[in-house]
Order: C-alpha cells, then sequence, then structure tokens
C-alpha cells in the first residue's frame, strides 16, 4: 500500500511538470491573412471534375498564416511577390495574371500585414513555407534573418521543377527564391515539431508538389487546428473532386486522407489553402485561440 501510495505520488509529480510545461509552450494565437484575393473565375479552372450542378465562380483567398509563441513568432506561407502589385505580367507568367485576376495591395502583402499586427518582418523567428509554388513563398526573401522551414525535396524542386511542372512560366517563379542561396534553411525530411513542444508541428503532406507540408497547431485553449494550404485546396477536395495541378495524385490522395484522419481523431479543424466560404465565415477579429 506505501508502494503504491509513493508511486502514485511521484505519478502526480509527473503529471504536474508536464501540466507546467504545456502552459508555458501555449501558443497565444493564430492570425489568418490574404495576400490579395484570385478571381472570380470558374471553379473547374483549378477542379476539372466538379459536376455542372456544383460548378460556379469563385474569388478566392491566398492564404497565409502568423503564429505567435511564446518562443517567437512562426509565419506560415508568404504569398505573392510584392512585384505583382504594380505589374503582374512582368513578374508572372501573363497567361497566369489573366487567369487568377490578382488583386493585391501593397498592404496586403505578408509585411504590411504584419505592420497592421504591430510587427515586423525582422522580429519573425521561423518561416515555414508549404511548398514553392508563386502563391506561397512569394516573399520569402523578405526574411533573410529567419530560419526557414522546408521540405528538403521542396527546394531542390523549387529550383529545378520537373519538366512537367513547367521551369519557366509556370507555378514556380525563379526570381522569388534566387536570393535565398544563403538563407539559415531548415531541411525537412518528414514531419517537425518546431519547438519541441507539441504546439507548432509540421505535417509533410506531399502530392500537390514534391514536398508539400501542412502545420498543426494546439492553442491555448487546449483546441488544435490544421492549416492545409495545398494539400487542400478547398470544399469540392474533400468530397471528392481532386485539385487539378498535382505533382502525383496518389501522394495528394493520401494527403488528403491524412489530415481526414486528425481532423476526425484530435477533432481539428481543416483550414483550406484557397476556399472562398470557409475565408468568408473566418472568426470576426482573425485571431483563433
Ligand atoms: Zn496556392
Amino acid at each position: 500500500m506505501k508502494k503504491l501510495t509513493g508511486f502514485a505520488a511521484a505519478l502526480l509529480g509527473a503529471f504536474c511538470l508536464l501540466g507546467s510545461s504545456a502552459a508555458f509552450a501555449q501558443v497565444k494565437g493564430v492570425y489568418w491573412m490574404t495576400s490579395g484575393l484570385f478571381g472570380p473565375f470558374p471553379i473547374t479552372g483549378l477542379i476539372p471534375t466538379v459536376p455542372k450542378e456544383r460548378q460556379r465562380d469563385v474569388t478566392i483567398p491566398v492564404s497565409m498564416w502568423l503564429i505567435d509563441h511564446p518562443m517567437g513568432l512562426v509565419v506560415f506561407d508568404t504569398g505573392n511577390n510584392v512585384a505583382i502589385t504594380q505589374d503582374c505580367k512582368a513578374y508572372w507568367q501573363p497567361g497566369l495574371c489573366d487567369f487568377l485576376k490578382p488583386t493585391q495591395k501593397r498592404e496586403d502583402t505578408i509585411d504590411g500585414q504584419l505592420k497592421k499586427l504591430g510587427h515586423s518582418a525582422e522580429k519573425v523567428k521561423v518561416v515555414i513555407t508549404s511548398h514553392a509554388h508563386l502563391d506561397h513563398i512569394g516573399n520569402v526573401e523578405m526574411f533573410p534573418n529567419a530560419i526557414h522551414a522546408i521540405q528538403k525535396k521542396e527546394l531542390y524542386q523549387g529550383w529545378f521543377p520537373e519538366k512537367f511542372q513547367g521551369r519557366s512560366g509556370g507555378a514556380f517563379v525563379l526570381a522569388d527564391i534566387d536570393g535565398t542561396r544563403e538563407f539559415n534553411f531548415l531541411e525537412l525530411e518528414g514531419d517537425y515539431d518546431i519547438f519541441g513542444d507539441g504546439s507548432v508541428q509540421i505535417l509533410s503532406t506531399p502530392g500537390h508538389t514534391l514536398g508539400h507540408q501542412s502545420v498543426k497547431v494546439r492553442l491555448a485553449s487546449g483546441k488544435s487546428m490544421v492549416m492545409a494550404q495545398d494539400a487542400i485546396w478547398m470544399q469540392e477536395n474533400m468530397d471528392g473532386y481532386p485539385a487539378g495541378l498535382n505533382y502525383s495524385v496518389m501522394d495528394y490522395t493520401k494527403s488528403v486522407n491524412r489530415l481526414k484522419f486528425i481532423r476526425d481523431l484530435e477533432n481539428a479543424p481543416i483550414f483550406y489553402g484557397h476556399d472562398q466560404d470557409q475565408w468568408a465565415k473566418r472568426s470576426s477579429s482573425g485571431w483563433y485561440r
């Protein structure tokens, strides 16, 4: 009996320790931003298999996230390059400007958004990049002093995409990353726990691109949320209509399923990279806590 009591006390002590470290590590908040909007254009331009009765024109966000953690600020994706604010067709392939119809203004870019929140690019400790497409890695060069968390394969692919993905004039824009050779890259090969406390976790979700990654955050409230970015563009992908732009459809499908299991088992809502309706229904302050 005495032994049991001792064991119980030890267990209780261990739980207290766990409790206090978890309390320290809580994410203060997650803020949802958009690097201007894309659209309107027919949804079938992105998801060709959407059936007639669900076809519509969409105007979609270009999602970026700020995660406020006691150990430092984390930015997840940096949106479209600031240059398209002035002259899209001088920076992107003109056909992409015509199709996507970006509305980005100067204050919509990641540095403008940070300024609105009382921060600056220099204060950001970690930049996580979901993938090297033009609407996600666009302003990565605004953060020369940050640690840059990206899948190693995605870095290779950004510099030299497969021929079928388009090496010039496609969704990989070399000018977005050609100044990053000496950046401090945390080159990942799979999942990663950013601060070692389980509160900001990178999830490997390849398929849309070779090394796409998503992020799961555990909030101070105890709730979790998943930011899929382009592992899942929008609701239609969840309903079984695959994205029309993939490096590997098989890996893409596995990644969608991986995130669905996290949603169901951990009761964690999934935020999609480009969903018109989800953006319209975002929290009124923009914050999730
Ligand atoms: Zn995207």
